[in-house]
């Protein structure tokens, strides 16, 4: 087993300062990863095979389908 190759492949932009390839931290699982930018910021991300999933709900809202 090599934790660190795992979360090196969990690294992620930092959605605050775009800082790219921030790795995640010791703790992470496989659900959730955890990260901490040197701009200060802290965020986590659902773990979805093995890759971190950032921001998009996985259905949409209804009230956002367009109008005809
Ligand atoms: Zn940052």
């Amino acid at each position: 087993m090599n934790a660190g190759k795992r979360l090196d492949a969990l690294a992620m932009t930092c959605p605050s300062c775009g800082q790219p390839q921030v790795p995640a931290m010791t703790g992470s699982t496989l659900t959730i990863a955890w990260y901490a930018c040197g701009c200060g910021h802290f965020w986590s991300a659902r773990v979805r095979d093995g890759r971190p999933v950032q921001g998009a709900p996985p259905t949409p809202l209804p009230s956002m389908t367009p109008m005809r």
